[in-house]
């Protein structure tokens, strides 16, 4: 039995979080042993479907470092200067990793990867650095090179996009995509009563978008696209799903008052945040997730296995997940004018529609089936460890 440390430095349950929940899930527990360094506080270890693995505290409350992108790189600069807690950080995370008797230690975060990297050369372990983000060209770029160029971790990019930003550096970077448990995410009947509890009138076709509310993700543009849909005619009732996670509860008002403004009020439904995302998928008739530079993109693969037509944007990672004209519409990123005529059309042939989900279904079950991407999970331990399972 191998045991492998998990380590991730967040408090909130985000997308990398989900993600690492589903991939020890699946993991093949007869082979491998989990254990997960993590931080006081975080709250996704209440998630039903981490499975009882090994926990150890080793991470003050992190709070907002992980996600706000546009800060992190200012943030995580000012923080790692202060060399001493961040030194102090990994002898303790070292001797946690020597305690649990760990064979190899896997980040999830970028502090994680910092932090749990020192930790793991310190300890003389290999190391896997899964990355789930696209960082501007800057600071926190820099600094995880320089990272790279002592800890030599080998990669995981969730998608070639990711994976670019590591061209030229001294790394093994392997592209695995995240895996989405295509048992929960199918497509089903949808049910009435939640219809009818979120106040969705019958037979008006909804377009959902499930996302943090953070800027990155596009909200401001899929309003002034409803707006500009609303204004041709066509009817149809939105479900935004989400709530605003890490930082800056203003950005939500922001947004309702933005609906507000362009008169969206009584088509727009906000849910917040809703653990019953593939209902809302089944009573759903289009996906769309106008993202900039999105890493990945979960959300939209799990709408495909629910069997939905995906609009969103050509942009990061998610034209390796949505075939342009096959599962989906790609458009360009912040042009409400190009979202709106793509939801247009949609909606104007719920036929095309139906069938652009039909075949997003059978790619999602094809590539991002979470037994699939955990198999190559652990393949790759096997190959860096050079286990012969
Ligand atoms: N999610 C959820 N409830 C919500 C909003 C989001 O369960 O109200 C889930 C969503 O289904 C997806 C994940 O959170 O599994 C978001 O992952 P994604 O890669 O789309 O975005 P990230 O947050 O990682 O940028």
């Amino acid at each position: 039995m191998t045991t492998i440390a998990y380590v991730d430095t967040a408090r909130d349950l985000g997308g990398a979080e989900r993600s690492l929940i589903e991939l020890l899930a699946h993991l093949d527990l007869a082979l491998f042993q989990p254990v997960l360094l993590h931080a006081r506080g975080a709250v996704w270890l209440g998630d039903p479907l981490l499975p009882a693995i090994g926990l150890h505290e080793v991470f003050p409350p992190l709070g907002v470092l992980e996600r706000r992108r546009d800060e992190v790189a200012g943030r995580l600069v000012a923080r790692l200067q202060d060399i001493s807690q961040a030194l102090r950080l990994a002898l303790g995370v070292k001797r946690r990793l020597v305690r649990c008797g760990a064979e190899l230690v896997h980040t999830n975060t970028l502090k994680a990867h910092l932090i749990g990297g020192l930790a793991a050369r310190l300890a003389g372990l290999p190391l896997v650095w899964h990355v789930r983000d696209i960082l501007p060209p800057g600071a926190a770029r820099r600094l995880l090179h320089q990272a790279a160029r002592r800890c030599h971790p080998h990669i995981i990019a969730i998608s070639r996009a990711v994976a670019a930003q590591f061209a030229g550096w001294p790394v093994q970077c392997h592209v695995i995509p995240n895996g989405i448990p295509l048992d929960r995410f199918t497509p089903g009947p949808p049910s009435r009563q939640l219809r009818a509890r979120l106040g969705l009138r019958d037979g008006v076709p909804v377009i959902c978008n499930v996302a943090r509310l953070t800027p990155w993700k596009g909200h401001r543009t899929l309003l002034e696209a409803l707006a500009r849909l609303r204004a041709e005619g066509p009817a149809f009732q939105a479900l935004i799903v989400g709530e605003v996670a890490f930082w800056d509860d203003s950005y939500e008002q922001e947004l309702h008052h933005l609906a507000g403004d362009l008169g969206l009020d009584d088509v727009v439904v906000w849910t917040g945040f809703r653990a019953d995302v593939a209902q809302l998928l089944r009573l759903s008739d289009i996906f769309v997730l106008p993202s900039e530079n999105e890493p990945f993109g979960r959300a939209i693969v799990e709408a495909m296995a629910v069997g939905l037509p995906v609009v969103a944007c050509r942009s990061g990672g998610v034209p390796e997940i949505v075939v342009h004209e096959q599962t989906g519409l790609l458009v360009d990123p912040g042009d409400p004018e190009q979202l709106a005529g793509a939801l247009s059309r949609l909606l104007a042939d719920p036929q095309e529609a139906r069938l652009m989900g039909e075949r997003g279904r059978q790619r999602a079950q094809q590539l991002f089936d979470i037994r699939r991407v955990a198999g190559q999970v652990q393949q790759l331990y096997a190959d860096i460890l050079k286990l012969d399972h």
